[in-house]
């Protein structure tokens, strides 16, 4: 039995928290923490008869020391970081000096520049390693459950996979003209950026949103999908070893990207701050507090969510395909934790990532992503945690 702290009180963590409650045999004690602790007694209260013990704390995680004293205090074996990228380094550095495992489910990216890559964190593996600590990366579901994935189609399903793409739907209904699943200024600098792909060992960029096709998804059906670039690319083009191409795909509403045009176009999607009535605003942070809070999404939320990745490769000599996905519903997320499928297709794999590594099957010193351990008891814990996968070995592929 173990204690973890879990700094975050958004929409992902309201889910990991509820989780953690459900398996208090692995959570015996939890801490809640980010820099309103009345975030994290609204979801302390939300949770109905835990049988986890769970008390919360105000941190600033931008502060390692903050941080380093709140680990001091509360004594946990874990920290799972729901918080935002930018914590990352500072919260890593904390795990450090206390002698902490370490879990996130989104690559480091500085405040200042819109640009996500590995390499400032993959840059701790001698620490971590040297610390007999284990820090696991982007346990969420794209990135995350998407590489647990490819390590099971690599050990179980093919020789060699070629190729890779994977899809993300949306066909959820909020019944606004225009919000973001997940933190507003997050999801825009992803979206606003140049898309790129990997085919045969090199990088192509592309403009956003530039590239479009149609796909047919089980259980939800055909949708506009556009190829864009994400933080698990990276990672799977190097782990997945003889790869010749990985896609990423997300499904885009007409609507959705009309609004995101004429905002990007009058400027307020821009992180630059500029002087308001004596005020320096980033017009970012000024669009992110007038939509709705993601979290305020989830009693609105209708329809379901398909994330998956379709194979191609070799098994036996003989050219093979093999898709795996999951299908989540929000209402049905909704009624079992208060929250969209959005945050619960992320919070569910964190909190399984954290299973894993205090229960022993994913422990090991250094810094890794989701693909580098053994995917079996993680896919087992899936199909018993609500997101169930699904298997087809002839599906459409994508053109
Ligand atoms: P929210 O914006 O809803 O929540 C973020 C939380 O972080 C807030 O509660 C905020 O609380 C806290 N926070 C922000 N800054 C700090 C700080 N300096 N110190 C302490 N706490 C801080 O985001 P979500 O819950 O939607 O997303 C959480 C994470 O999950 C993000 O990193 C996101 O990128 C990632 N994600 C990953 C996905 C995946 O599949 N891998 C998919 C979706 C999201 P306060 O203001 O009180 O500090």
């Amino acid at each position: 039995m173990a204690k973890a702290l879990i700094i975050g009180a958004g929409g992902v963590a309201n889910v990991v928290v509820h989780k953690c409650c459900q398996h208090p045999d692995v959570f015996e004690e939890i801490c809640i923490a980010s820099r309103t602790q009345s975030k994290c007694e609204a979801i302390r209260a939300s949770v109905k008869d835990p049988r986890t013990k769970i008390t919360t704390a105000s941190v600033d995680a931008d502060v390692a020391d903050e941080v380093v004293a709140l680990i001091r205090r509360f004594q946990p074996q874990i920290v799972i970081n729901v918080a935002l990228p930018y914590q990352d380094l500072s919260i890593m550095d904390a795990c450090l000096a206390t002698g902490v495992h370490y879990l996130d489910t989104a690559n480091y990216e500085p405040p200042e520049v819109p640009h996500f890559e590995y390499s400032w964190q993959w840059a701790y593996r001698e620490r971590f390693r040297k610390a007999g600590l284990t820090a696991v990366l982007g346990s969420g579901f794209d990135p995350g459950v998407t590489g647990v994935f490819s390590a099971y189609a690599l050990k179980h399903q093919f020789d060699r996979i070629d190729s890779l793409d994977i899809l993300d739907a949306n066909a959820g209904d909020h019944g606004y003209p225009f919000a973001t699943n997940f933190n507003p200024e997050i999801n825009i600098r992803e979206i606003t950026a140049k898309g790129s792909y990997f085919d045969g060992g090199k990088w192509i960029g592309t403009e956003p949103l530039a590239v479009r096709k149609t796909y047919d998804f089980p259980q939800i059906g055909p949708k506009d999908i556009y190829l864009l670039h994400h933080e698990e690319l990276e990672s799977l083009a190097q782990n997945l070893p003889g790869i010749q191409r990985i896609r990423f795909w997300m499904t885009f509403s007409e609507k959705y990207l009309t609004h995101l045009r004429v905002l990007e176009n009058v400027g307020m999607t821009s992180i630059v701050p500029i002087e308001i009535q004596g005020q320096m605003i980033a017009p970012l942070h000024f669009l992110k507090a007038v939509l709705p809070d993601p979290a305020s999404l989830g009693p609105r939320t209708k329809g379901k969510t398909n994330i998956g990745c379709i194979y191609q490769g070799v098994k036996d000599g003989k050219p093979k395909t093999y898709y795996l996905y999951n299908v989540c519903d929000h209402q049905a997320c909704y009624a079992e934790v208060g929250s969209q499928a959005i945050s619960y297709t992320t919070g569910v794999p964190a909190m399984i990532g954290a299973m894993m590594v205090l229960k022993g099957p994913w422990r090991k010193p250094g810094v890794f992503n989701v693909e580098e351990f053994d995917p079996d008891p993680f896919m087992e814990q899936l199909n018993l945690c609500g997101l169930p996968w699904v298997e087809d070995f002839s599906p459409v592929l994508v053109d």
